[in-house]
């Protein structure tokens, strides 16, 4: 990395907020669900009407240690929530129900990828649960305060400041990013919200082994901004040093239209929050047998799968890397290559995987959500995500079979295009077949569907030997040209004999035969 001074390093540490995928609030019953009508999803809880008492929502804990678990954090059997106190429009208790002392797990680390090869260890302070706050709406000279997000629930992961550059803060987000959607945590969504962090920054001279004084930049909302909000901050602190001046410990914002970092406000300390145990709530007590259910539901975790596949079954890097973002992609796969069992090249049913089944996948949820594609899309514009990428962020059933209903079916698929009963885009129109079947709740099996469908290939030598000969004769000027040296046209033949078998004909014979043809007609024959 490349700054105004190179004499300079810079310390890094993040504080990572991701919501979980649970289906209610974390003290209520309210459904954990984005984009409703505003203050739709509210209740006395969530509303802080007097009276109302929090109860813990099991599923967000079990998702929480999930997650501390995968990060490598010591599960503390005892936690205690507590009281951070602060007031601000969209928080209607006047404060935030959190973990402080006693967190629900401490002391983990990462290993991130620094590029050739790489990896270091970026330690985790601490992963603690906590609820989110509502939000503010500005609207011209009005304000508007929605409930709708007061309440659901966060988990809150704190780095030690081990990371030393932006690339290096970008590259700990995606490898945590990674593990929390993979493990179905977290929909890590970042322009939603839904995983965000605040980035927390300070220089000093290589060699120093003291911490400069820090500032804190707030909720970063992509990637790129992370490490473009480093990258001014950092400089920007070496300026100010040069210069003879100090840093100032403060909070920033990042304006994503200048590029710079803005103070926000001074910045607060713990006390500052008047944290309190929550009387409310009793300690959270994890039995041994609650937390050994969650490691085993665990597995093996994106990074080493993918490595598997790379080391195992010499898949590309971008192919193992799609392979591994979601589970359940990853698991049909790992189940298809048992049910091949050596039969076929495992590189052939990747692909299958990768551009034919997530091809099939996007078209259907496309075709099943109209109006949810056009808010998304609309929502996304202004960050001009492609629609592809949306989709796919989107998509929460994976689950092959549960989408057509069995995965044998999907191997069976590939074998008839191995042994060349149908081709590839016969294989495709099988495959949405048995999408359809499995939606009208009908049984078939690939073979009847490619009777049914008549998509078995031209593959006899006779058939094809007579569909050539009739399009050579059809077509003699081209002919005569392709003799005369334009090669060209080769193509052009194979794609008629293609039109009349409606795209049947098996395309290496019908280029065997038809080049056998020429040859002939070349030499005299
Ligand atoms: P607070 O809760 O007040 O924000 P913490 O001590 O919990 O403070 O630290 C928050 C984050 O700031 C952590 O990720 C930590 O690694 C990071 N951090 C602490 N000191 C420094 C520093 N001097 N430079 C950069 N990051 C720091
Ligand atoms: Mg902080
Ligand atoms: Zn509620």
């Amino acid at each position: 990395m490349e700054y105004i001074d190179n004499s300079f390093e810079a310390v890094i540490g993040l504080e990572v907020h991701t919501q979980l995928l649970t289906h209610t609030k974390m003290f209520c019953s309210c459904p954990n669900v984005f984009g409703k009508e505003p203050n739709s999803l509210v209740c006395p809880v969530c509303l802080a009407l007097p009276g109302s008492l929090p109860v813990i929502n099991l599923n967000a804990v079990e998702l929480a240690v999930k997650a501390a678990i995968a990060i490598n954090l010591n599960i503390n059997k005892k936690s205690l929530f507590a009281r951070k106190n602060y007031f601000y429009p969209d928080l209607p208790k006047g404060y935030q129900i959190s973990q402080f002392q006693d967190p629900v797990s401490s002391n983990g680390y990462l290993m991130i990828d620094i590029g050739g090869g790489m990896e270091k260890k970026i330690r985790i302070n601490r992963l603690h649960i906590e609820e989110d706050a509502g939000k503010l709406i500005h609207a011209g000279l009005n304000s508007f305060v929605d409930l709708n997000r007061a309440g659901t629930p966060l988990a809150e992961i704190v780095s030690e400041p081990d990371l030393s550059s932006p690339a290096e803060a970008a590259a700990y987000l995606k490898d945590l990013r990674d593990i929390l959607v993979y493990l179905e945590i977290s929909d890590g969504n970042m322009e939603e919200g839904s995983f965000r962090c605040d980035a927390n920054i300070s220089v000093r001279k290589k060699g120093d082994t003291n911490l400069g004084t820090r500032t804190e930049v707030k909720n970063v909302n992509s990637f790129k901004f992370v490490e473009k909000a480093l990258e001014y901050e950092i400089n920007r602190q070496i300026e100010l040093i040069l210069g003879g001046g100090k840093v100032v410990q403060e909070t920033l914002l990042f304006n994503s239209k200048t590029g710079k970092t803005e103070s926000m406000r001074g910045k607060e300390e713990a006390h500052d929050y008047r944290y309190f145990e929550e009387p409310d709530l009793p300690p959270l007590i994890l039995t041994d047998g609650f937390i050994q259910k969650i490691k085993d539901s665990i597995g093996e975790l994106p990074k080493a799968k993918r490595q598997r596949y790379i080391n195992d079954f010499a898949l590309s890097e971008y192919d193992a890397e799609v392979l591994t973002q979601y589970k359940d992609v990853a698991n049909d796969f790992d189940e298809l290559v048992k049910i091949n069992n050596g039969t076929i090249d495992i590189k052939k049913i990747a692909n299958w995987i990768i551009n034919e089944w997530m091809l099939e996948l996007k078209k259907r949820w496309a075709t099943d959500n109209p109006e949810h594609v056009q808010e998304r899309a609309a929502l996304h514009e202004e960050n001009s995500i492609p629609i592809e990428k949306i989709i796919n962020e989107d998509l929460i059933n994976f689950k092959m079979n549960e989408i057509i209903k069995d995965r044998k079916y999907f191997f069976d698929m590939i074998m008839q295009v191995e042994n060349g009963k149908i081709n590839r885009n016969g294989g495709r129109l099988v495959l949405h077949q048995l999408v359809e079947n499995a939606k009208n709740r009908k049984v078939q099996s690939v073979e009847k569907i490619i009777n049914d469908l008549n998509l078995a290939q031209v593959s006899d030598d006779k058939g094809i030997e007579d569909i050539i000969r009739q399009v050579l004769e059809e077509n003699q000027k081209e002919l005569e040209d392709l003799i005369g040296g334009k090669d060209k046209l080769f193509g052009f033949f194979v794609g008629e004999a293609m039109k009349k078998t409606k795209g049947k004909a098996n395309p290496k014979k019908v280029n065997e035969i038809l080049n056998k043809h020429i040859e002939n007609y070349k030499s005299g024959i």
